[in-house]
């Protein structure tokens, strides 16, 4: 597609899909807008988009769609059945699926793209808010190689790195994958921290020595939970988000889901889940993700 100015159609102008569709906007695309809350919609206009009534509205005249919902049943309506996009949408519109969602449902919906003559890829993201508004989102994506070719120019405007991960389902595969690591490893993290305070232990010594010994983790050295060894970690910040812990929630029970349906056995991510609906039903459900050392230290 290169330098073409292409019409595409953004469905779900959230956290991150508004600023998502206003870089395409500033890429000089002509990018119609749609999204239940008139507040999004509005903010869309003021960044420069067009909006429209309704998805199937938006729909039918564009070359590319892109969607970014917050589950996988939006997905799901939005697309499939008699009012869906893939109905409406010309013969070969391109559909990039931005949201996280279940890798089931992500399936389910590529295979309605590829029977209703669409080129489908899923392209789940992460880099949270600030990555979308700088566009350096990361980019997971699953589909066919001529889907994802047709998709990488517009992911580029969106994102610095943009991986093609396998088939269809494989963007939101890797997603949760590598987001139910995190969750055990920050829960791991947490607890090295809460039995050295036990020990007696100064937590910058455990710091200096595990960040250069085999306990070494992204969830200590990036983003440590505690005060102090990594000033720019939201612990310095009163833990304040960053990455909240309902959704780091969302994506260990999506795990969870993969993991039943698919036959994977994933001990520690099912406890990390259940620690993580306890953390958000006790006080983190406004916190970042790395709070969860205060549940631990209680519970303790
Ligand atoms: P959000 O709730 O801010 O935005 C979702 C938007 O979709 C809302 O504005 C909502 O009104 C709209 N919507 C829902 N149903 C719709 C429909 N039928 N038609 C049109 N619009 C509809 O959520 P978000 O933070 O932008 O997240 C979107 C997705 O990105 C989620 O799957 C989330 O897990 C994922 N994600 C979020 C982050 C983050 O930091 N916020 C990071 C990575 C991935």
């Amino acid at each position: 597609m290169g330098e073409t100015v292409l019409r595409v159609a953004f469905i779900g102008l959230g956290n991150m899909g508004g600023p998502m569709a206003a870089n395409l906007v500033k890429a000089g695309h002509e990018v119609v807008g749609v999204d239940l809350s008139e507040e999004a919609r509005a903010a869309f206009q003021a960044a420069g988009g067009q909006v429209a009534t309704s998805a199937v509205e938006a729909v039918r005249d564009v070359q590319a769609v892109v969607t970014m919902l917050p589950a996988g049943k939006h997905v799901r309506a939005v697309y499939t059945g008699a009012d869906g996009i893939l109905a409406h949408a010309p013969k070969g519109t391109l559909f990039i699926d931005s949201s996280t969602i279940d890798v089931d449902s992500s399936r389910d919906v590529a295979k309605a793209a590829s029977e209703a003559g669409m080129d489908m890829v899923d392209a789940p993201v992460s880099g949270g808010i600030v990555g979308a508004a700088n566009g350096t989102l990361t980019f997971m994506v699953g589909g066919p190689d001529a889907a994802f070719e047709r998709a990488k120019p517009l992911l580029d405007i969106m994102g610095a790195s943009i991986v093609h991960a396998g088939d269809a389902g494989a963007g939101q595969a890797a997603k949760i994958c590598n987001n139910m690591l995190l969750g055990i490893s920050m829960i791991g993290t947490c607890e090295a921290f809460v039995l050295a305070e036990k020990l007696g232990l100064d937590p910058q010594k455990l710091y200096d020595i595990s960040s250069k010994s085999s306990g070494q983790c992204w969830s200590l050295t990036s983003y440590c939970p505690i005060p102090g060894p990594v000033p720019t970690s939201p612990a310095n910040n009163e833990y304040k988000p960053g990455f909240a812990a309902p959704m780091m929630l969302k994506d260990l029970l999506l795990a969870e889901e993969a993991a039943d349906s698919s036959g994977a056995n994933t001990p520690m991510g099912e406890k990390a889940a259940r620690l993580y609906e306890e953390y958000c039903n006790n006080g983190g459900e406004n916190v970042d993700f790395s709070g969860i050392i205060h549940l631990l230290r209680k519970s303790g």
